[in-house]
């Protein structure tokens, strides 16, 4: 029997039968999938083009993508400007080529006088990466309890994710941990659904990356002191 869903975003068009929950270029090829599928494909388009594709260019998913060697979908590796030169992925994790900017550096290189990198973790795209998140989330959320993400309890998120009004904020919290990244572990991604205080949280882990967003609005982050800083972090985004 195939049930047809409408898509939780649009609420319109019919849901395609299998999406990623976890983009692919995070390593989601062995991440759950929705099944069925919970969103139409030009919603998921729109998210890829709009709004995944900056997320996963920014920190804290480029610096994975970049350490773990994961290709883009269209098996590009991830590049990064530095300003050394060029950073550019290779598929042994946590070998990453250089491109010099110049010569005087390309002679420091060659004499070994480079030996180590300093990316900067500032997250340069936040609203990109909540609204990454959202939809994650959202989606995850249809997979088990579809009625509960078309409700109208859902709508804020739902709309932060499409389309944030000027000044409409969200926030999430950020865990990472560089040598995690680095460890030879299985793209063990996991995504789940949680309840804390009435509000649902959407919990993604990656090796070495957590992300916490909470699904419905009206829930306050933490105070600032109570997370264990620089390893939380509460990252608020603003459109
Ligand atoms: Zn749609």
């Amino acid at each position: 029997m195939s049930i047809s869903l409408s898509c939780i975003f649009c609420k319109s068009h019919e849901a395609s039968s299998l999406a990623h929950i976890v983009p692919e270029s995070l390593g989601g090829k062995n991440a759950p999938t929705g099944r069925p599928g919970v969103t139409c494909d030009s919603c998921n388009q729109y998210f890829g083009q709009k709004v995944e594709s900056k997320a996963l260019q920014s920190f804290p998913f480029s610096a994975y993508r970049m350490m773990r060697g994961i290709p883009s979908k269209k098996g590009r590796s991830v590049r990064m400007d530095t300003e050394l030169g060029q950073l550019e992925a290779s598929i042994t994790p946590g070998v990453i080529k250089l491109e010099p900017q110049n010569d005087q550096l390309k002679a420091f290189v060659g004499q070994g006088r480079i030996s180590q990198f300093h990316l900067i973790a500032e997250v340069s795209e936040p609203l990109a990466v909540a609204r990454m998140l959202l939809k994650i989330g959202l989606e995850q959320l249809g997979k088990n309890f579809y009625n509960v993400a078309v409700s109208d309890r859902m709508s804020e998120a739902r709309d932060f994710a499409r389309r944030p009004g000027r000044g409409d904020h969200w926030w999430f919290i950020l865990r990472t941990e560089p040598r995690e990244i680095l460890a030879n572990v299985q793209d063990n991604t996991s995504i789940e659904i949680i309840e804390q205080e009435d509000v649902l949280v959407s919990v993604m882990r990656l090796p070495g990356i957590t992300t916490f967003v909470p699904l419905e609005k009206r829930a306050l982050p933490p105070a600032e002191k109570s997370l264990s800083a620089p390893e939380f972090r509460i990252i608020r985004a603003t459109c």
